[in-house]
Order: structure tokens, then C-alpha cells, then sequence
């Protein structure tokens, strides 16, 4: 059984008379502790696709199993309580929390969580900026950090919690190329080292390279799949 299965999904937008098909009949497997990439040009399905496996949508036809479980089934608190402890995201914008600390970001999903003894809360989030670069900027707010920093806050923030899956709708798009491929690596050797399922989209070509599978999407279907060669650090 892959981590990941979508069997013939589909994704119609309804508003008002206009329906648009984001995606027509999506069939793919993804393997545990794989880095996969969506690539495909602005409007290609990307988001829908990503936001139907991190289950925060449903498809309108066809299944997706994620870790067993057919999300179809989960209503809206059992789908949050199972994104909770199986999923972290990454957002293009990094919607860190900006009356938050660096330290503070981080730590919020584990607080969100379970009750966690506060020392082992305390460890986690700084194993988790250390990892990233960021422990000597915890006390920093988001507005006085970069944008690359951000981004690692960002990272360390979704894997904190030690999800099965990372979620990163274009996690590079407000970065340049040299940051973005920082990003993308951190992202790479820490997902390794976690045993992460890591899936990524990106318009970009360039930052695809540390991708194991890169998906092509265009306008709603996989037009191409390409494997490279484990690039284990
Ligand atoms: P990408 O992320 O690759 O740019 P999206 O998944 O955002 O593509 O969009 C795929 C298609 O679905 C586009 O035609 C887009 O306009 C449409 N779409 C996306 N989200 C919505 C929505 N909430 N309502 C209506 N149409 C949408
Ligand atoms: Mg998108």
C-alpha cells in the first residue's frame, strides 16, 4: 500500500453557472519518504491537487486514500483532526503569525497538539531551528527576517510535530533562485532525516532538481512523470 493513493479524481469549481474542471481523472501513487514534485504552469491543477491530499477539499469524483484512510469519509472535525497529526504545510506567502516570535512560530502546532511535557516542547522546537538555521533568531519577529528566513521558519514549523507529510503549495515563489534552492535542500536533508513524505509544487523548473519524482500537470491531467535517482545527502 503507497502512503498516498488517488484513483480517477476529479475537480469541478461550481459558482453560480460556471464550472470549471481543475482536474479531469488524476491517478497516482506516492511512496513513503518520497520527494515529489507537481510541476505545471499557473492554473494546471497544482493547488487543487495538493489541497485534496493535504485534505482540506474534496474531490468531486474518484478516491483518495491517504495513510489508509478514505478521506472522502471524514467530515470537516475528523479531516482536521487527521490533518493535525498526519500532515504539515508550507505556504507560498509563509504565513508565519507576526505577534508571534521566531521561537513562538515554531512552537504553536505542538501547543495545538497534544500535551507535550513543556521541556521535550521546548527541545523539539529547538532541535527544529537549529536544524533550519534559525535558533540564534528565536526571539526575532517575522517582520525583522527575511524572506528565506522566513521560509525556514516555515519548515521547521511544519515538521515540528513529525508529520508523515509535508504539503508545499510553491514554498519557493516569493524567493530568489539562490534562496529558493537553500530552502528546497533544507527541506531535503531534513525530510530524510524524518522519514518525511515530501510533495511539493512549483512553476519553476529550476528548483525541481532535488525532486526524486517530478509530476507534470497541465491543465488538469499528468501528462508526464520522471524518476531521478535518489539524491540521499
Ligand atoms: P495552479 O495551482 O496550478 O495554478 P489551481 O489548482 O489553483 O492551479 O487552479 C486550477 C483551475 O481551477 C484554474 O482554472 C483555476 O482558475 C480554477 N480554480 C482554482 N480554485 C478555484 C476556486 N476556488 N473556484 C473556482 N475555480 C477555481
Ligand atoms: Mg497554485
Amino acid at each position: 500500500m503507497s502512503l498516498i493513493e488517488l484513483d480517477s479524481v476529479t475537480k469541478v469549481y461550481r459558482t453560480g453557472e460556471v464550472s470549471v474542471k481543475a482536474l479531469k481523472g488524476i491517478s497516482l501513487h506516492l511512496d513513503k519518504q518520497s520527494f515529489v514534485s507537481f510541476i505545471g504552469p499557473s492554473g494546471s491543477g497544482k493547488s487543487t491537487l495538493l489541497n485534496l491530499i493535504g485534505v482540506l477539499d474534496k474531490p468531486t469524483q474518484g478516491t483518495i486514500r491517504v495513510d489508509g484512510t478514505d478521506v472522502n469519509t471524514l467530515d470537516r472535525a475528523a479531516a482536521a483532526a487527521f490533518r493535525g497529526k498526519t500532515i504539515g504545510f508550507v505556504f507560498q506567502n509563509f504565513n508565519l503569525i507576526p505577534v508571534l516570535t521566531v521561537y513562538e512560530n515554531v512552537e504553536y502546532p505542538l501547543l495545538m497538539l497534544d500535551r507535550l511535557p513543556s521541556k521535550e516542547r521546548r527541545d523539539r522546537v529547538m532541535t527544529l531551528l537549529e536544524k533550519v538555521g534559525m535558533a540564534d533568531q528565536m526571539d526575532k519577529y517575522p517582520n525583522h527576517i527575511s524572506g528565506g528566513q522566513k521560509q525556514r521558519v516555515a519548515v521547521a514549523r511544519a515538521l515540528v510535530t513529525n508529520p508523515q507529510i509535508v504539503l508545499a503549495d510553491e514554498p519557493t515563489a516569493n524567493l530568489d533562485h539562490a534562496t529558493a534552492f537553500k530552502v528546497i535542500t533544507i527541506m531535503h536533508e531534513m525530510t530524510n532525516e524524518f522519514g518525511t513524505t515530501f510533495i511539493f509544487s512549483t512553476h519553476d523548473p529550476k528548483i525541481v532538481g532535488e525532486a526524486e519524482i517530478i509530476h507534470t500537470l497541465e491543465d488538469g491531467t499528468i501528462v508526464g512523470t520522471e524518476r531521478r535517482k535518489a539524491n540521499k545527502q
